[in-house]
């Protein structure tokens, strides 16, 4: 049971653009809100602060 499949939210009827590089977006990881501005999949990995190899903080 390894398979994690995210709930996209279908918003290819709402006709929505990323605020990056204003690419139309189809779906979202989360639900779509009026007063946040969204990302393309590319753009929000972008944003994200990235993780280096050490991250594994305190695990194990
Ligand atoms: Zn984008």
């Amino acid at each position: 049971m390894a398979e994690f499949r995210k709930s996209m939210h279908d918003v290819s009827h709402l006709g929505l653009r990323c605020a990056e590089c204003s690419a139309d977006i189809k779906e979202l990881p989360f639900e779509p809100k009026n007063d946040r501005p969204v990302y393309c999949s590319d753009c929000a990995r972008k944003r994200r602060p990235p993780k280096g190899p050490r991250s594994s903080f305190g695990r194990r």
